[in-house]
């Protein structure tokens, strides 16, 4: 898939359209769902352009791919998530089987709660 530059996560990198912001570094932008599914729902995002995880580790180079999921755990330490606390769950959708619906990588954090199945039953999803 040839990589958007007009997605709405561009736009947000590019803050032409807001967010709000909860981590920041050179290689990671982390901010809240604007649609939150639990009482925590932070978007992980590598701020080069990749359409998926994929893309992401035929292309990206080996920091920026290191960076990426350490941002991660910092990002569950910063929000008091970690495995030492309650803990939390990481979801990336790759394609259309899994729903993805913005083309620029992205992982869901979702915590500060049960979160329960880590799928739904399968005729239970529409
Ligand atoms: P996907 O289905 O691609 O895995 O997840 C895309 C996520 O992006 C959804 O959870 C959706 O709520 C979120 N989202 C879509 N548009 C925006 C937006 O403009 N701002 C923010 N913060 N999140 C968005």
């Amino acid at each position: 898939m040839v990589y958007d530059r007009n997605n709405i996560f561009a736009k947000i990198l590019r803050e032409e359209i807001p967010c709000k912001k909860y981590y920041e570094n050179d290689f990671v932008l982390a901010f809240e769902d604007v649609y939150p599914q639990r009482k925590i729902h932070i978007l992980v995002i590598p701020k080069g352009e990749y359409t998926d995880l994929d893309d992401f580790h035929r292309k990206a180079s080996d920091i920026e791919i290191i960076e990426f999921f350490k941002a991660i755990t910092h990002v569950a330490e910063l929000l008091k998530v970690s495995a030492q606390f309650d803990g939390y769950r990481v979801i990336s959708n790759v394609g259309s089987n899994a729903g993805q619906e913005v083309p620029h990588l992205h992982f869901h954090l979702v915590g500060g709660e049960k979160i329960g199945r880590m799928l739904p039953k399968r005729n239970d999803y529409g």
